[in-house]
């Protein structure tokens, strides 16, 4: 069984390859889903039968389109806009849109892919989806962004809608993002549906927490998993990379919970603080004065700047946080961690370490909360949003904290009985992808071909 299983995921694998050539970013997700399938396909025939992962991999539709926009001095721009629907078997496609210049079909199809089963892990009625573009925001003024903005929802409206697929943020897109493209998405339609979008401002459909919902959701995840393991935040030290906005919470639920955070980065550079990173210059200069973590050094002189960022995994800590982007750990940057003493790693951002770098990770013992499970907190609550929306009701933080946290202890406890049921126990890795998966293919089961 296990071999026929073995060879069906290859054969599938193949396949992708052929289909999707160069994109190594989706190559990478997938095979590292379909590797631990391997022990469900040989006890269940029937997936293999319904041919479940030869229809998982190819999504429902990529759409991609032109983006033109008009800048402040009148020049004419055009980007590239994508939507992948990837899979709407246990609710509407789901997930958030990035706009950044390294986004292509790769990378969209590979966060569509992993959004796939972090949505059903949370345990919520969202299918897989993700979106983006190649525009730059850095260096653009507000008037850019939201002429932008415009412009892609122009098209993006077409293929959304709050039973169909329902974006949000990512990378390059939050509140200012989301209030323009909904601003617009209301004009094109001539109707006030809320759910469209999640990620809203609070006056207006968003959700209380939801701006938190990522960082703190990752925390609550890695200390149900040090607890377990009889360990805790509190006393520890912890590096954690990025600081947009699954950082900055993930470091303040960090601090609240008694760990020290010693350096945090953005794509120029990292900070290296020893008393502590002080989350009140960082949350300023980010989020209100649109600076660098360079400034930073000017109001801590104690504080060092180093250029450069996959710098930041030389600094040893107990806890690793990445929470910037993807394929920011390698096995170098793995193996430097694993000689430094860390005993934990949980993934804020989505596929930050490598293949290799998550062998390491698993090889040395080091407790490890794949990003599928640990992040998971941000669309949870953008699901809380949605059906907030739906009721025409909005909840208090307390009330969206409570549920966050169910949530994801939820998700710890599935992936733990689904790593114990095949025989890796505490392995979350596996677990994860096999309990986001068996959700999604009893689904499709039952919905046919
Ligand atoms: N971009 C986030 C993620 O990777 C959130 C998506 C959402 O809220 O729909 O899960």
């Amino acid at each position: 069984q296990t071999e026929a299983a073995q060879q069906y995921v290859n054969e599938v694998f193949e396949t992708i390859q052929k289909r999707n050539p160069g994109e190594t970013e989706f190559h990478q997700a997938v095979k590292e889903v379909l590797i631990s399938l391997i022990p469900v396909l040989a006890r269940n025939p029937q997936y293999v039968k319904h041919a479940i992962l030869d229809r998982l991999v190819e999504p429902d539709r990529l759409v991609s389109f032109r983006v033109p926009w008009v800048d402040d001095h009148g020049k004419v721009h055009v980007n590239r806009g994508y939507r992948v629907q990837f899979s709407n078997a246990i609710g509407p496609y789901k997930g958030g849109l990035r706009f950044h210049p390294t986004v292509n079909a790769s990378i969209i199809k590979f966060l569509g892919f992993e959004q796939i089963f972090k949505n059903s892990l949370t345990g919520q009625p969202i299918g897989g989806g993700k979106g983006g573009s190649d525009f730059d925001p850095k260096g653009k003024t507000d008037l850019e962004i939201m002429r932008f903005c415009q412009s892609f929802m122009t098209e993006l409206s077409k293929h959304i809608g709050p039973d169909t697929d329902v974006p949000a943020g990512d990378i390059g897109v939050g509140a200012r993002e989301i209030g323009y493209m909904f601003g617009h998405y209301k004009r094109l339609v001539g109707a006030y549906e809320a759910g469209v979008l999640t990620g809203k401002g609070i006056g207006y459909g968003g959700s209380l927490g939801r701006k938190e919902a990522t960082g703190y959701g990752a925390v609550y995840f890695v200390e149900q998993m040090l607890q377990n393991a009889d360990l805790s935040f509190n006393g520890s030290r912890v590096v954690v990379s990025g600081s947009g906005n699954v950082s900055i919470y993930a470091m303040e639920k960090a601090m609240q919970l008694g760990a020290k955070v010693v350096a945090c980065s953005d794509s120029s550079g990292y900070i290296y603080h020893e008393a502590g990173i002080n989350l009140d210059t960082i949350k300023r200069l980010k989020e209100v004065e649109n600076r660098r973590c360079e400034d930073y050094v000017l109001e801590h002189p104690d504080a060092v700047y180093v250029a450069g960022c996959s710098g930041i995994w030389t600094i040893p800590c107990d806890i690793a946080l990445p929470c910037a982007t993807q394929n920011e750990i390698d096995k170098a940057s793995a193996e430097l961690l694993v000689r430094n003493g860390v005993k934990a790693v949980g993934e804020g951002a989505n596929m930050p370490s490598t293949l290799e770098a998550v062998d390491v990770f698993l090889e040395n013992n080091v407790l490890f909360a794949p990003a599928k499970a640990a992040n998971a907190g941000g669309v949870s609550v953008s699901a809380l949003e949605m059906a907030q929306n739906s009721a025409r009701l909005s909840w208090t933080m307390e009330e969206v904290d409570a549920k966050l946290q169910q949530i994801m202890s939820n998700i710890y406890n599935e992936c733990m009985r689904a790593s114990e049921e095949y025989g890796l126990a505490g392995n979350l890795v596996i677990g994860a992808n096999i309990a986001g998966f068996v959700k999604v293919a009893d689904a499709m089961l039952a919905q046919g071909v």
